[in-house]
């Protein structure tokens, strides 16, 4: 289960602790869109988001957008971000693309990190690639209808993490 359990558990993307990605040695942020940027309802970010993604490169940390998403919807969200790419139709929790990723920047795995709301995907995902994990908790309770399904699975692994003392909605820091 620890393919799962996320390195580092925050409220929202809001509540990022920049020094601690800083102190791990991360110099790319990969952030997934849906319910960790902007809610599922919604189609263009919304101005704290353009500003979570202007503090995190000022200090020095590349961003880019890895998710799920079709091209239009991706791109859509990204035009008035200030990210370095735009990665779409990602395959999560499938490792393949990451690497190809972490390869194109020139970073090692170590230097990478994935930001995600869906232990499935992203969590799993960035466990498999083997670069370090930030769980936030989704912005809307809204999901689309294939994520609605898995997230009830999901809560069957967020009780089977307990045991290891991971608790949903106790966040790090
Ligand atoms: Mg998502």
């Amino acid at each position: 289960m620890s393919l799962f359990k996320p390195d580092y558990y925050i409220s929202s993307f809001q509540a990022m602790d920049i020094d601690r990605l800083k102190r791990a040695g991360i110099r790319l942020l990969l952030c997934d869109i849906d319910n960790t940027l902007m809610a599922y309802n919604e189609a263009v970010p919304n101005a704290k988001v353009v500003a979570f993604i202007d503090r995190i490169k000022a200090h020095g940390i590349e961003v880019a957008l890895y998710s799920n998403a079709s091209k239009k919807r991706a791109f859509r969200f990204a035009r008035d971000l200030h990210v370095s790419q735009v990665y779409y139709l990602s395959l999560k929790p499938l490792p393949f693309k990451f690497w190809k990723v972490i390869k194109a920047h020139g970073y090692t795995k170590k230097e990478v990190a994935i930001l995600g709301d869906q232990l499935f995907t992203d969590m799993l995902g960035g466990h498999l690639a083997g670069i370090y994990t930030i769980l936030t908790a989704p912005i809307s309770k809204i999901d689309r209808s294939s994520t609605k399904f898995t997230r009830k699975f999901e809560n069957l692994v967020f009780k089977h993490l307990e045991k290891s003392g991971f608790r949903k909605g106790e966040f790090d820091g």
